[in-house]
């Protein structure tokens, strides 16, 4: 069976598609780049306590990790990787 790969630009991981030219999208993004944890999505809620840190706070924040004090606001997003 034939098998195509693509490596993460991100993370180096070696990602696998049946499919030649198939998209994988990487999880990387989904962990603390920090202590390696699985982070939890940024919501509202977590605002709250972003709030008096003023101009720190970023639109873009997708992921928090809350192992940290402050919380680690991640601005990584998924990685697309092209089997081929
Ligand atoms: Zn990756
Ligand atoms: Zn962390």
């Amino acid at each position: 069976m034939a098998r195509y790969e693509g490596t993460c630009p991100e993370c180096k991981k070696t990602l696998y598609a049946c499919t030649k030219g198939a998209v994988c999208v990487c999880d990387c993004w989904q962990h603390c780049p920090v202590c390696g944890a699985e982070m939890t999505p940024y919501t509202p809620d977590l605002a709250m306590n972003s709030y008096g840190l003023g101009e720190c706070r970023d639109l873009t924040v997708l992921m928090v990790c809350m192992h940290h004090s402050p919380i680690f606001f991640s601005s990584k997003r998924p990685v697309e990787v092209v089997c081929t």
